[in-house]
């Protein structure tokens, strides 16, 4: 990972103003990186605080796939992800997906405020940092 990281935000319905006033407070850090969200959290972002997103479809269809996708290919570094603890999501199966295929790749994922606050104030944000280079092995 390079100091600029790729990273990818997504919340819920139910998380996202938590998100866009979470990505507010830290703007200026975020500019600082190349950002990706799923459709409507990409879409509210650009529209309320003018950053520039990369969008992914929407997560129920598919957006929370293709940053599975990014992160196992390597183009995602960083995900923050907001995910609605309280209501079921008819992509729930997409949302394991994504949170399993994050550790299988050791990526950085953040799903709540205060987690989001130490990673993205961690100094490794602003730096190099090397990963595991295989993703991770199932030993007995
Ligand atoms: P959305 O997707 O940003 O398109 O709402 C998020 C999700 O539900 O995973």
């Amino acid at each position: 990972m390079n100091a600029s990281k790729h990273i990818a935000l997504i919340a819920h319905d139910n998380r996202k103003l938590d998100m866009l006033d979470w990505v507010r407070f830290n703007r200026e850090t975020l500019e600082g990186h190349e950002l990706y969200a799923t459709g409507t959290t990409g879409g509210l972002i650009e529209d309320e605080l003018g950053l520039p997103v990369t969008r992914f479809l929407s997560g129920p269809l598919g957006g929370d796939q293709q940053v599975g996708a990014g992160i196992a290919e390597g183009r995602l570094d960083v995900v923050f992800f907001f995910w609605d603890p309280l209501e079921p999501q008819a992509h729930d199966v997409d949302v394991k997906a994504l949170l399993r295929i994050a550790v299988v790749h050791d990526c950085p994922i953040a799903c709540n405020r205060a987690t989001a606050d130490f990673l993205l104030s961690s100094p490794l944000m602003r730096g190099q940092y090397d990963q595991l280079d295989a993703p991770v092995s199932i030993t007995a």
